[in-house]
């Protein structure tokens, strides 16, 4: 089969998380991956954020949670070299589930799979072009090269991103100078962990968390008992070649250097080296040409990307279909820029923020952390970063209305006729819900014009926001209230024109 409802290049989380919703909204999606088998890259040590909230609306957080062979850690997280400690608080709005990279596309690889998208490995786009109507993809596959053709192609190609290239957008930002070294070794035997997570080594003795020296910073820590995480961020002169994996020797002279002296290393179990980048496409789709993931954002801090990434998918899967389908309403597809892009910025806006906090290593530098440090001992602060970092307070610009129009939904307790119930629940097959929580046949009826689209539920919850609400598949809400013309709005706008 050489045509398709949509391309989606690379085989990354973005990708296969795209592929997945495609799925579920009832579109055929096919996967371009150039590389022949599955990566073991070492990259993304596990999911943060938004993300886990999104998939257990979809009831597969639990797989992922089973996949994980590190223990959950409390909710201590690094945030621009200072630490942002949600311990104390009850429902902290920011949570981390540790699973390796290549794990988590394997699963969600499966997941895609057992929807139905087909996934081709060994397959690399080189070419594109578009009309009115198609998108063409020139494919070098194993047996030669041949073309795809498909309504839209989503480049989930990554950070250096052809498909952007071919499209013509601009990604501007900035490349960090400091080079980042990751290693994940066993606790050498010349080396003691003192209770209170310091280091001791012959000669040396290292604090638990950052050690800043002229020449850079060190951190270390350990999730699971023996086992050090550490890093070191340099400005590096030298070139590095990020594509290169990093050799044990360099991680060597990089520790000896910033600690001016030799850290004895057990046994290795993961080595890593990046660079930061703030960079931001300026525009998220090029007629029918779509970016997401690290091709449409690159975020200069860790443990963000992927939430970032797999959220935008999430965005646009459920608006493509529609457009494939031919029942979208005019403009719904500009939305996913409209909304992404933002959702991007306000990503970058934290990330920023922490590459300053992490970069002066003058006494100026250590006032802002003391003071930033200070700020986040108190609830209200720690609450609300902890939220923009999760992605957790992101309201999309969707016009004015209820002020929890544009948020992701609450997850309700909701009691029924047949039992009870909750909104992560009713997200599980994606498709919009109108929930009325007052017994208003005034406005089931009106959703019911839709019915063909939109699901209709009756319940009641402890603390009803308000009489009604709209949940579009990507669990934001797409109107909230009690106001009958208004929801036939809502309802007209991003499920298109009623049917029959
Ligand atoms: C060392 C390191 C640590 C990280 N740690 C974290 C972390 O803890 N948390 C976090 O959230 N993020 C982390 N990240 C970032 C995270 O790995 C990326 O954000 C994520 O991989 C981006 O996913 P993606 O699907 O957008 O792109 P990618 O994962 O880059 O996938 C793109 C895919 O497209 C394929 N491709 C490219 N061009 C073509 C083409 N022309 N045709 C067909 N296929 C193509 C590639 O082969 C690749 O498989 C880390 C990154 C690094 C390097």
């Amino acid at each position: 089969m050489n045509n398709s409802d949509v391309i989606v290049v690379g085989a990354g989380p973005a990708g296969l998380m795209l592929a997945a919703e495609l799925r579920l909204a009832g579109v055929r999606p096919l996967v371009l991956e150039r590389q022949p088998t599955p990566r073991h890259t070492q990259k993304a040590h596990g999911l943060s954020g938004q993300i886990l909230h999104l998939l257990r609306y979809r009831g597969i957080l639990d797989r992922f949670e089973a996949a994980t062979t590190d223990p959950v850690p409390p909710p201590r997280f690094p945030y621009g070299g200072v630490h942002l400690d949600l311990t104390r608080l009850v429902d902290p709005p920011l949570g981390a589930l540790p699973l390796r990279q290549h794990r988590l596309e394997q699963l969600l690889a499966e997941r895609a799979v057992e929807l139905g998208a087909e996934i081709r490995r060994g397959h690399e786009v080189v070419r594109l072009s578009q009309d009115e109507d198609v998108v063409t993809a020139e494919v070098r596959g194993p047996d030669g090269t041949y073309e795809v053709t498909a309504r839209y192609l989503v480049g989930c190609d990554g950070g250096r991103s052809r498909i952007r290239e071919m499209a013509g957008i601009p990604f501007p930002g900035t490349t960090y100078p400091e080079v980042n070294r990751i290693a994940e070794v066993r606790v050498h035997e010349s080396v003691t962990v003192l209770e209170n997570g310091d280091l001791e080594a012959p000669g040396l003795r290292v604090r638990a968390g950052y050690t800043r020296t002229d020449r850079g910073v060190f951190a270390v820590g350990s999730l699971t008992p023996g086992v050090l995480m550490m890093q070191t961020t340099e400005e590096d002169p030298s070139e590095v070649d990020n594509d290169e994996p990093m050799p044990l020797e360099e991680m060597r002279e990089s520790i000896r250097r910033v600690l001016g002296a030799d850290l004895p290393l057990g046994e290795v179990t993961r080595l890593s080296r990046y660079q930061f980048q703030a960079r931001q496409a300026e525009r998220y789709r090029d007629g029918r040409v779509l970016l997401a993931g690290d091709a449409a954002h690159l975020l200069p801090a860790t443990g963000v990307a992927l939430n970032a990434g797999m959220l935008d998918s999430v965005n646009l899967a459920w608006k493509l279909a529609a457009e494939v389908q031919g029942r979208a309403p005019d403009g719904l597809l500009d939305t996913y820029h409209a909304e992404r892009h933002y959702a991007g910025a306000r990503a970058l806006l934290q990330t920023q923020a922490q590459v300053a906090l992490r970069r002066g290593q003058d006494a100026a530098g250590e006032a802002l952390r003391a003071v930033f440090q200070e700020l986040l001992a108190d609830e209200q602060p720690a609450r609300r970063l902890g939220a923009l970092v999760a992605g957790a307070d992101l309201r999309y610009p969707t016009g004015d209305g209820h002020p929890l129009t544009g948020t992701f939904a609450p997850d309700l307790v909701l009691h029924t006729d047949q039992g009870t119930t909750s909104v992560a629940e009713l997200l599980h097959a994606a498709r919009p819900v109108l929930l009325d929580l007052a017994g208003r046949d005034d406005l089931r009826e009106i959703a019911g014009g839709w019915a063909d689209r939109v699901d209709v539920r009756t319940a009641k919850a402890d603390d009803r926001p308000a009489d009604a609400l709209l949940i579009r598949p990507d669990g934001h809400l797409a109107w909230v209230g009690g106001e009958p013309e208004s929801l036939r709005d809502a309802l007209t706008t991003w499920f298109g024109e009623v049917s029959g």
